[in-house]
């Protein structure tokens, strides 16, 4: 039997998106597998009173089973009243689906948004795959977004070498011809915590700066399709304390470069109605992990290592809502 994403009290992205969009603020689309994800994601909205997107990519629903994750989006909503909010504004979202079919069983089972992605597909053949999504989704009232330009990175089950940037003269005739209610660009950002080498930075002050955005671009797809939702991948902004907190603590990442986050915050002002963010939460998660373990080496018991894990997840989240997307007081 079928559920509604309506009947677990969770809301699709219509509505959020356009208030996002004229009120220059973006929405976070923060990815979750666990528990502790989930309680950190909807404490964090509650207390900053933001709408949020959490969204589950092919790879969470293959480590964390689709059905319970449903009922974790359900438990978030619940959850979020119980914190005191009279009116949360929870998405359940779809990252990455690659085949109708896919996108269909989140859809006849609680997802109140999918992603179908055919970026990687020819022109024509992402057009037919996109409009077959949405005339699904529309059917019950799930909202779509689609992808046009490829990515650079890693994420999950996702991965290209390089980025191809979205094309402004195709996006009209794409949302045209597919119905879809938002649109991922690629402009620059890119999937998974190596998101440039080093090569490709500039040193400041010590620091590596990753080489801009393409606004332009931007710009561009603005101009073409205007008012129209937009949405950035691969936005985690590595947040380099985190990564020296791992390293400190037994880990071993090198290089790991994200997205500036005054960058995001002039993304946000625009036709980018969404960001995503990933890496970030995974590397707030185990740099707290990491740093208890190592000095408390006699506890065993998962609950004391993550509680911090929590906490800082909580508080990265946070941070990422009222100073980089603008997205609090907006419910
Ligand atoms: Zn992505």
């Amino acid at each position: 039997m079928a559920t509604s994403y309506k009947d677990l009290g969770l809301v699709n992205t219509r509505e959020m998106f356009a208030k996002a969009v004229k009120g220059g603020y973006a929405i976070p689309a923060f990815n979750f597998n666990t528990l502790e994800q989930m309680q950190a994601i909807v404490m964090a909205a509650v207390e900053t009173k933001s709408p949020v997107i959490m969204q589950v990519s092919k790879g969470a629903r293959n480590y964390a089973n689709g059905t319970i994750l449903r009922n974790l989006a359900k438990g978030a909503v619940e959850y979020a009243k119980e914190l005191g909010s009279t009116n949360p504004q929870i998405v359940l979202h779809l990252d990455h689906g690659d085949t109708f079919e896919l996108c269909k069983d989140c859809i006849d089972n609680g997802f109140s948004s999918v992603m179908i992605d055919g970026s990687s597909l020819p022109y024509e053949d992402n057009i037919a795959l996109t409009r077959k999504v949405v005339e699904y989704a529309h059917k019950f009232d799930v909202t779509v977004e689609a992808e046009l330009g490829v990515l650079a990175g890693v994420e999950d089950e996702v991965s290209a070498a390089e980025s191809h940037y979205t094309k402004p003269e195709e996006v009209v005739d794409f949302a045209t011809r597919t119905g879809c209610d938002s649109l991922a660009i690629s402009i620059g950002t890119s999937h998974g915590a190596h998101k440039f080498t080093p090569e490709q930075c500039t040193l400041v002050n010590g620091v590596l700066v990753p080489p801009p955005l393409a606004f332009d671009v931007l710009h561009e797809i603005e101009k073409q399709l205007p008012g129209f939702p937009i949405v950035l991948h691969g936005s985690s902004s590595v947040p380099q304390d985190e990564v020296k907190t791992i390293n400190q603590f037994g880990g071993k990442l090198e290089a790991a470069i994200g997205i500036p986050e005054e960058q995001l915050r002039e993304a946000s002002k625009s036709a980018v109605c969404k960001i995503n963010i990933d890496s970030d939460s995974r590397l707030a998660m185990t740099a707290a992990i990491r740093k208890y373990m190592a000095e408390n080496p006699s506890h065993f018991d998962p609950r004391q290592y993550l509680k911090p894990a929590r906490e800082n997840m909580k508080k990265m989240y946070i941070h990422k809502i009222v100073n980089v997307l603008g997205s609090n007081d907006k419910l």
